[in-house]
């Protein structure tokens, strides 16, 4: 039987040190500050504000959060970004996603200050990890290096393959194995002979956004299985892109869905966001 990642669990311990450590840095004088906009009422949007500004009250960060109707025009919103960027109160702005279809989501991101940037989504980010510079991470990746590590799971010389290629998932977690050494292959919808390539993998990324997709077949006995899907099946239950009950029995370690990947984003989003504090406390000094 697999062992389970249980990301509630590491998510709690991540949030309780972050909450240690925010509660030292008030007593020095520092407050961390997340700046969250939403645009509209996306009710998905609407509920994963609500756990972020939840997150930030448990670990002591001050939130302001900046709900805009569905009609703001992109200039309104740059504007409050630069409003924020020049806030030196504002640790962390947050744009949530998706945006209304009349606002090019690349030009907002792209506007968001990199150091104020705790999605990790702006090109200054993505190149910065690309080259090995520092620089804030997508928190999704970012919280699958976390489970990994704090399960002791070793990265360096394994074979990990990633499924997936976006922007916030597959691109920056293969980017964040290469840089913990593993030997990274990235599989996506064009890829050939997917199931052997996923056999080589000790440690496997699913994140295709397809329900139940990957079977024992693509699983070598003894890997590590990551899976970043979250889909609701037809009994409304929440399940990912791993076929959990085919798979658990031939990985060494996997996570389940719910309480595997899902918690570890809004930890990530809070690290991010006490790391930006740091910094900044750091330079001042
Ligand atoms: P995208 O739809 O942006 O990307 C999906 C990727 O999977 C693409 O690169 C696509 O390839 C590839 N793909 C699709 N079908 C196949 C296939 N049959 N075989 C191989 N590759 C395939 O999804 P995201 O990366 O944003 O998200 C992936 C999943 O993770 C979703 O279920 C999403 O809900 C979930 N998610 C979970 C988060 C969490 O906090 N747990 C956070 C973010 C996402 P191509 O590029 O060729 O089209």
């Amino acid at each position: 039987m697999a062992q389970l990642i249980d990301g509630k669990k590491i998510s709690a311990q991540i949030k309780d040190e972050l909450k240690d450590e925010v509660t030292q840095m008030n007593a020095r004088g520092i407050t961390v500050t997340l700046a969250v906009i939403l645009v509209g009422q996306d009710p998905a949007s609407c509920v994963y504000v609500r756990n972020k500004k939840k997150a930030c009250e448990y670990i002591g960060i001050r939130s302001i959060s900046c709900e805009m109707p569905e009609e703001t025009t992109q200039e309104e919103l740059l504007e409050k970004i630069r409003e924020f960027n020049q806030d030196d109160s504002v640790d962390g702005i947050l744009v949530q996603l998706p945006l209304p279809a009349h606002i090019h989501e690349d030009t907002v991101i792209d506007a968001i200050d990199p150091s104020k940037d705790v999605d990790g989504f702006c090109p200054r980010s993505v190149g910065a990890l690309c080259i090995g510079k520092p620089g804030f991470v997508s928190c999704t990746p970012a919280g699958i290096i976390q489970l990994l590590k704090r399960s002791g799971v070793t990265i360096e010389g394994k074979e990990c393959v990633v499924v997936g290629r976006s922007n916030i998932v597959g691109k920056p977690m293969s980017l964040l194995l290469l840089r913990e050494s593993g030997t990274v292959t990235i599989c996506h919808s064009r890829t050939k002979n997917l199931k052997e390539i996923c056999k080589r993998a000790d440690i496997l990324v699913c994140a295709i956004g397809k329900p139940r997709f990957f079977t024992e077949e693509y699983v070598k006995e003894g890997a590590v299985v990551i899976d970043v899907g979250i889909h609701r099946n037809e009994q409304n239950k929440l399940c990912g892109d791993v076929d959990f009950e085919r798979v658990e029995p031939v990985a060494s370690m996997i996570t389940p869905v719910p309480g595997g990947v899902g918690p570890m984003t809004i930890a990530m989003l809070m690290s991010n966001c006490v790391e930006s504090a740091r910094q900044k406390a750091q330079n001042k000094e």
